[in-house]
């Protein structure tokens, strides 16, 4: 942990794509065991946030630590070996290989808590339904079940979640949300990106809000949850 007792601690973070600035110095912490959400409109710069973190993108300022180390401008694939996982929006299996063989590839190098073959068909039984088919038969919230598996199986100590309800009916999402709020109990720490406030907001221990780049509010859950002109200003509704 860092000296202020978090797990991950961005400090201050720029980020572009080429000249357009997508980050404007960011900061927020994610201490050990907390789900922390992050609200903002199309384009506020949510998923860029959760690249940087996860050295997708190079960040131009700042800094990103992580269980006491600096890990800006490090590669995707060490800190997936240092416990950071990130489950991408449009999910990343591998749709001509089984959910079992999806499964059963990933590298569990991280050290975080460990989570089997068993253990994810356990948490998303639809999954066990489907073990021997092809992964691009399943649907939309069963692909979304494999990849937070998928996610888990690297035995991440941090996970990044991308919009994990979208495209999915009510009842998936409310299934998979679920699923993540269970993680807390595990000691794992998570990172949710998410356009559906109120389910967010169900499920996570504190919020930040992104606009245009910039954080403009954070506070616990319920804190964000009863301020009342959030979602009209800030989140496009
Ligand atoms: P969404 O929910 O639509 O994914 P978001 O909050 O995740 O939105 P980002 O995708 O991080 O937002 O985008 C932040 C800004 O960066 C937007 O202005 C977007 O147009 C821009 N942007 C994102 N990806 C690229 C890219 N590959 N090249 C250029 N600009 C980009």
């Amino acid at each position: 942990m860092t000296s202020d007792g978090s797990l991950l601690t961005v400090k201050d973070v720029s980020a572009a794509y080429g000249k357009v600035v997508a980050l404007r110095g960011v900061s927020l912490s994610v201490n050990r065991g907390e789900i922390v959400a992050i609200l903002g409109a199309n384009g506020a710069g949510k998923t860029t946030l959760l690249n940087a973190i996860s050295g997708v993108l190079p960040i131009t300022a700042g800094r990103i630590e992580f269980a006491d180390q600096r890990i800006d401008g490090r590669k995707p694939w060490t800190l997936s070996r240092a416990g950071i996982s990130h489950v991408p929006e449009g999910r990343e299996i591998f749709p001509s290989m089984t959910v079992e063989a999806n499964l059963k590839i990933v590298d569990a190098f991280g050290s975080g808590p460990v989570f089997t073959v068993d253990d994810v068909l356990n948490m998303f039984p639809r999954l066990r339904e489907r073990f021997r088919q092809a992964a691009g038969n399943l649907s939309g919230g069963e692909q979304q079940m494999l990849a937070i598996g998928r996610g888990l199986m690297a035995r991440p100590r941090l996970i990044l979640f991308d919009e994990p309800s979208l495209g999915l009916s009510p009842f998936f999402s409310k299934f998979v949300l679920g699923a993540i709020g269970a993680l807390r109990a595990k000691g794992l720490s998570a990172l949710l990106v998410e356009q559906n406030m109120r389910a967010a907001l169900k499920i996570a221990d504190r919020a930040y809000v992104l606009r245009v780049g910039s954080i403009v509010r954070e506070g616990t859950a319920g804190e964000i949850a009863d301020a009342p002109d959030i979602q009209e200003a800030y989140l496009g509704a």
